[in-house]
């Protein structure tokens, strides 16, 4: 049989301390060893060629994930038995990093059960993507007032004998059950499960603290989906949650999407239990991985709006959309716990309680069942005893951007001319290299044909920018006349009023020499309102010489145009909010129409005085054979710069950038570029080499609280 060495940074195993310079051997689908690269035991194995090596660089080997309680994917409840669907699904999950689950079924009528409970006794378990182990049966022995979103007529009370038949129907793949714990009849209920080595706890329960230690007193093994339908933790009438926090040796599951159970709560439980205790789950909705929209979960109408999911009717929480990587990071995130006890978290003791030996951390005779996450915790590769059963599919290359051009009143044919755009347009006043509003102004990735939103959106991985949107955008414009003087709302302002994000600007001037409108004279509110109301512009706005190789700040609120004779390019971010001031009473040629002005807005959020407003420093360096310069540098909102290369240099950023070329030809890698052109390079991207006497721009975004 063939033996395969797994190298990687970091290597969890969920018992004891991480390794460094760790590494796995795997044999046959199972572990042999996991050790430091120099320990002495491998140098046998080093030394024989028949032995395979896979390097996974700078990663971190973590345990596959163990997801207990989740019902569905990609459109597909668990409810309705497919064995099509369940491949698909199991795929779906390994993109997660989960190696094992289990389906999760809802309360249903006895017949209805009783069926598909058959049709999965029929099923195969498929050898792709991530290991189906059976049937966690959520239900039907429940309390209908902790119904939450099942069917009433699915719930009833606790027949005698169901288990064993369940057991047989479905050829001993029921794994677990949730039950309410005052039931009736709950000891001999217990000992039923435990026969059959099913695991039983206790949700969507009524039962006082009482009533919920003396089930777990019984045999119960713990909870499912804590503080989620049932009774709670309060200090005269204390619940179900009093005896899971109270009582010793019960696991506890908990759903750690940040909204079902609040991130305090889910650290306090945490404080309070220890990870030994812990079980993370996704308990998640058959809509996860189809974004936003509505979807029927259990018979029930439901709808995925952000990272909720909602029932129609009465806005009740239906499942989470969260993967177990998710569910990882977050309790990471939430309970400041060391790596090591979210595998346990997340492998270990979901295995412990279904009592699974060859699942649940990484040691010598389990399965090879694991995942490799990249620095920011992303999964790069499942493997299942030993097999790659996901890569993360992306290429880390660099792409080429299409811009979007746009006629403007102001507008000339520069950029026409300097950059060979070819456009229909009687000019281009503007020409946007990066930008991504989806539906609105969206430029297009040349190698996929995709717009950049849907781009962004479909390859994340590429970007982390930790943004729903991408949130950096580029323009050159080139005014003839002067642009119309404007200003632009801070995101408080714009959020409040427009629903949308504010945009400070930054300018760099590319060529040419002229003037701009900067800030303004006004000492006062009043004093600036009387001559806006004068129309004594000339008066107001300060003018300042501006020319090529300046770089000005346009911070909110700060009243600004460009004037004719010069070409720029404008940084910001991924917002499009002006407010107008005057537009020198200009009617537009193609529209016949003035452009709106907004001067209660402008008044809104004017500073005030502003009058001493200048291009910025600037501190070039040199750097690899680059002169860098930085332009601006605002975690949160755009950082921008730009490369200056003579004959050759190296450049990197640990996040994604967007280079536009202003001057020059040459090669970055192996890749030809000339000017006018825009290429995107992934984050994490290794440095490039830029060859060819040449000055460009860059953008990227940096966050501002990094994890
Ligand atoms: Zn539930
Ligand atoms: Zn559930």
């Amino acid at each position: 049989m063939t033996l395969t060495l797994h190298f990687a940074k970091t290597i969890v195993t969920g018992y004891g301390p991480k390794i460094d310079d760790g590494v796995l051997l795997e044999e046959g689908g199972n572990i042999v060893l996991v050790t430091r690269s120099d320990d002495e035991v491998l140098r046998s194995y080093l030394r024989d060629p028949s032995v395979n090596q896979v390097h996974h660089g700078a990663s971190t080997l973590i345990p596959g994930f163990l997801d207990i309680h989740t019902h569905g994917a990609l459109g597909h409840d668990f409810i309705h038995p497919d064995p099509e669907q369940l491949k698909n699904v199991a795929k779906f999950f390994a993109g997660e990093g989960t190696t094992t689950f289990l389906a999760s079924l809802m309360a249903k009528p006895r017949h209805i059960e009783r069926e598909f409970l058959e049709v999965y006794g029929k099923m195969d378990v498929p050898e792709d993507g991530a290991r189906w182990i059976g049937i966690h049966n959520e239900g039907p022995f429940l309390n209908l007032k902790f119904k939450a979103m099942m069917e009433a007529e699915g719930i009833r009370k606790i027949v005698k004998g169901e288990i064993d038949d369940d057991v047989q129907l479905t050829k001993n793949k029921l794994r677990m059950v949730t039950v309410a714990p005052e039931s009736d009849g709950i000891e001999a209920f217990i000992e039923e499960c435990h026969h059959h080595q099913v695991a039983v706890m206790f949700a969507h329960t009524d039962a006082t603290a009482q009533q919920t230690l003396h089930a777990l007193a019984a045999g119960g093994d713990g909870f499912t989906h804590l503080y989620n339908a049932m009774t709670q933790h309060t200090h005269r009438n204390p619940g179900a949650v009093t005896a899971a926090l109270l009582e010793g040796d019960s696991f506890c599951e908990l759903i750690t999407d940040g909204f079902h159970i609040d991130p305090l709560v889910v650290k306090l439980t945490y404080q309070i239990l220890g990870s030994r205790r812990l079980i993370c789950i996704t308990d998640a909705n058959p809509a996860k991985g189809m974004g936003d929209g509505e979807f029927v979960f259990g018979g029930v109408e439901c709808v995925n709006v952000g990272r909720k999911a909602l029932t129609k009717d009465t806005g009740r929480i239906a499942g989470s959309t969260i993967g177990m990587i998710d569910a990882f990071k977050n309790i990471l995130e939430f309970t400041g716990c060391p790596i090591e006890e979210a595998v346990e978290m997340t492998s270990v003791n979901p295995a412990k309680l279904l009592k699974l030996d060859k699942i649940g951390g990484l040691k010598p005779g389990k399965f090879a069942d694991f995942t490799v996450l990249d620095e920011r915790y992303d999964v790069v590769s499942t493997y299942r005893e030993g097999k790659k059963v996901f890569q993360r599919e992306t290429e880390r290359k660099l792409y080429k951007i299409l811009p979007v051009f746009n006629y403007r009143i102001w507008g000339g044919n520069r950029l026409k001319e300097k950059y060979g755009y070819v456009s229909d347009l009687p000019n281009i006043g503007e020409c946007y290299n990066v930008i991504a509003m989806k539906g609105h102004l969206d430029c297009t990735v040349e190698a996929t044909g995709q717009k950049l939103s849907d781009f962004f959106t479909a390859h994340r991985d590429l970007f982390k920018s930790g943004t729903d949107e991408m949130p950096v955008r580029t323009a050159m414009a080139n005014p003839v006349i002067p642009m119309s003087i404007q200003l632009h709302p801070d995101d408080a302002y714009a959020m409040k009023h427009e629903g949308k994000k504010g945009k400070p600007d930054g300018v760099y001037f590319i060529e040419g020499e002229g003037t701009m409108v900067l800030g303004h004279t006004a000492k006062t509110n009043e004093e600036f309102k009387a001559k806006v109301d004068a129309k004594a512009f000339d008066e107001l706005v300060r003018v300042i010489p501006v020319k090529a190789g300046d770089f000005v700040d346009v911070p909110y609120g700060t009243l600004h145009a460009f004037g004719g004779g010069v070409t720029l390019i404008e940084f910001t971010q991924n917002a499009d909010l002006t407010y107008r001031l005057y537009d020198y009473d200009r009617i537009d040629p193609i529209t016949k129409n003035r452009r709106t002005l907004h001067i209660r807005q402008v008044l809104d959020n004017i500073r005030i005085p502003n009058d001493d407003t200048r291009p910025v420093e600037l501190h070039p360096f040199e750097k690899e054979g680059v002169v860098q310069t930085v332009f601006h540098d605002e975690p949160g909102v755009y950082t921008a710069g730009k490369l200056e290369i003579q004959n050759e240099g190296t450049f990197r950023l640990d996040e994604f950038y967007f280079l536009t070329v202003l001057e020059g030809n040459g090669k970055i890698d192996d890749q030809e570029f000339k000017a006018g052109e825009t290429w995107f390079v992934p984050c994490e991207y290794p440095s490039i080499k830029i060859t060819g006497k040449s000055c460009i721009a860059y953008v990227t975004y940096r966050r501002e609280g990094k994890i």
